[in-house]
């Protein structure tokens, strides 16, 4: 029987109602003792409550706690179940993969859209998922939702309600549970390199600027003074951003001068952006700006938060971002 450990950080899975609305209030042992009998002839589980959040309080101390919890079990267990809250699982599975490269085990994130006493939840079908793919050996961080199982890099919380709440933006599927079982789809899930260390140092002075039509550039004034050391821009389209009488490239100029590292995506949530195709993308290129191309927002923040908690060169920063550590971003 392979050996999971389970760790719990609340979420609306270990939901009670209360009179201030839903708060995490269920333990593991009780999310455990409410999986069907035979799920337990399958896995040995052991159980351990870490963190009793909803997850929009889940921000980078906790994502160092998790990853501290993953990195010091990972070799007394073939695998590991996290519950999470769902509103910001994106973020921790990104984060996770960075932090814990090279983990030898499987890693899986879960969580649900109904509380795990509601009689109709999709916690125990999502639960049952990510014991699966934490016993398949396949090592990596994952998110598992909705019979499917995806990068942590590449998930996005794209449903408020349904329980088809996450996508796997601009990668396959890793696996999928259907009438086979567990399917993985190994061509989908990228190769473990190198040993696994701790990696948790980062550097939570990132923000995330949603360009909107006549932005003020003034805004970038402001972060430099709030001493903000990187900036990812979801700006318009394939890749652009405006210059005529409000001018955001020399606001761009201003940032690379004072040493802060910006990172261009795209709003759309499909395929990679271009900064290259229109000269208001290549404009912003030619500032320096690091290309996020395909990857998601929430690896993009947690992608550039890790970097530059590992080193203050830029250069340095640049390369990490030119290559894939964890199937976040297809080098090309
Ligand atoms: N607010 C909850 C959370 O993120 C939502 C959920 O888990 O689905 O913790």
């Amino acid at each position: 029987m392979k050996k999971v450990l389970l760790l719990t950080t609340g979420g609306t899975i270990a939901c009670l109602p209360t009179r201030e609305g839903l708060a995490p209030g269920l333990n593991g042992a009780t999310l455990a003792g409410m999986l069907p009998h035979g799920v337990w002839e399958h896995y040995q589980v052991s159980i351990r409550d870490i963190l009793h959040l909803d997850s929009s309080n889940i921000q980078p101390e906790e994502w160092q706690v998790i990853a501290g919890h993953v990195f010091r079990s990972r070799e007394d267990y073939d695998g590991i179940v996290i519950t999470h809250g769902t509103d910001t699982m994106a973020y921790t599975a990104s984060m996770l993969s960075f932090m814990l490269q090279g983990i030898r085990i499987p890693v899986v994130l879960t969580g649900s859209q109904l509380p795990m006493g509601h009689p109709l939840t999709d916690g125990l079908e999502n639960l049952r998922t990510a014991l699966a793919m934490a016993a398949s050996a396949v090592p990596g961080v994952f998110l598992a939702f909705d019979r499917k199982v995806m990068l942590g890099c590449r998930g996005v919380k794209i449903r408020t309600t349904d329980f088809d709440a996450f996508e796997s933006v601009n990668w396959p599927l890793a696996a999928v549970v259907d009438g086979k079982g567990l399917e993985i789809h190994r061509q989908s899930i990228p190769a473990v390199r190198g040993d696994c260390e701790l990696r948790d140092r980062l550097c939570p002075k990132v923000f995330l600027i949603k360009l909107t039509p006549g932005l003020d550039p003034e805004l970038f004034d402001m972060l430099l003074q709030m001493h903000y050391r990187g900036i990812v821009i979801e700006a318009f389209g394939a890749g652009g951003l405006h210059f005529i009488r409000r001018d955001l490239t020399a606001k761009l100029r201003a940032a690379a001068r004072a040493g802060i590292a910006v990172v261009v995506c795209s709003q759309c949530l499909y395929e990679p952006s271009d900064f290259s195709l229109y000269e208001v993308g290549q404009r912003a290129l030619a500032e320096g700006v690091i290309p996020g191309r395909d990857m998601t927002t929430e690896a993009a923040v947690t992608k550039l938060m890790w970097a530059l908690g590992q080193t203050e060169d830029l250069g340095e920063v640049r390369r990490m971002f030119e290559t894939s550590l964890a199937g976040e971003i297809c080098a090309s």
